[in-house]
């Protein structure tokens, strides 16, 4: 008997806690439908891809997801480490476009993405929104010169003004300096590495959007392509890019982390050479 009401005992203490834990549950719940769910995990929505856009539709739809999803972003949706994770990145060249960059970025929200855009400098100034929609998002903007020339036909004094004046034109749209640089055309020699005083980032998945006629062949070549640590070259100002971005990152989100460069590589300061991959 004795034994009996110590099991009966324990049961109605093991009731009572379950109590206790399920009003517990529920007051979180209560609290994540408030949209107070940051503050009572004490965390940052560092998933949100917050930018400024004035798009209430956009806005709206963003936030509704960001808070149907929180518990799980919370749990699994952390920051990935590429030593651990599979890591890949998605890189766009050649813009801020008006027209066009807004297109990729409302796509890169809805998906969660970062990506890595490497601007022409002399298209910052009338686009610097963009840029620092790109910044908050959690984007990553570098340098690809300031008018898109062929590096090995500049003298270094040329170089240098290409380099510096996009590094002045991102810096006066608000953001950091960047820290890579992508030459146009992957035109190098010598000259251009000694001149250039940062990583020369290329690539090793070059699916051609810019010439490509169907986004079906460009969703194609990605996935048939993409290894652990590649770097994929699109370009932000083509429309056949926009129509197959999102196929191409349900695709990639099945087997890769889809992060920035400097995520993917990781580089120390200082670095310097060329990188078309994580090494
Ligand atoms: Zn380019």
């Amino acid at each position: 008997m004795g034994s009996l009401r110590v099991v009966s005992a324990f049961y109605i203490k093991l009731k009572a806690f379950s109590r206790i834990f399920t009003a517990v549950l529920l007051t979180l719940g209560l609290l994540i439908l408030r949209g107070s769910a940051a503050e009572a995990y004490g965390l940052q929505p560092t998933n949100y891809r917050k930018n400024e856009s004035t798009n209430n539709q956009i806005e709206q739809k963003r936030r509704i997801v960001y808070f149907q999803t929180l518990p799980l972003a919370v749990v699994s949706e952390s920051q990935p480490d590429c030593n651990i994770d599979t890591c890949i990145a998605l890189t766009f060249d050649d813009g801020p476009n008006l027209v066009t960059t807004p297109q990729i970025l409302n796509i890169l929200d809805k998906y969660n993405t970062p990506a890595t855009f490497f601007v022409v400098g002399n298209r910052v100034a009338q686009n610097s929104s963009l840029l620092v929609r790109m910044q908050l998002s959690g984007d990553e903007v570098e340098n690809h010169s300031w008018s898109h020339p062929d590096f090995t036909k500049l003298n270094n004094a040329q170089i240098k003004d290409e380099i510096n004046k996009t590094q002045a034109a991102v810096i006066a749209a608000g953001l950091p300096a960047p820290k890579y640089f992508r030459p146009p055309y992957e035109a190098i020699n010598a000259n251009v590495l000694k001149s250039v005083n940062m990583p020369f980032i290329l690539w090793n998945i070059d699916p051609q959007d810019w010439k490509l006629k169907d986004p079906g062949s460009l969703v194609q070549t990605i996935a048939s392509q993409v290894k652990p640590g590649s770097i994929i070259i699109l370009h932000d100002i083509k429309q056949n890019t926009i129509s197959a971005l999102p196929k191409v990152i349900e695709i990639l989100k099945t087997k890769y982390k889809l992060v920035t460069v400097k995520q993917l590589l990781n580089l120390p300061e200082g670095s310097s050479g060329e990188f078309s991959k994580k090494p």
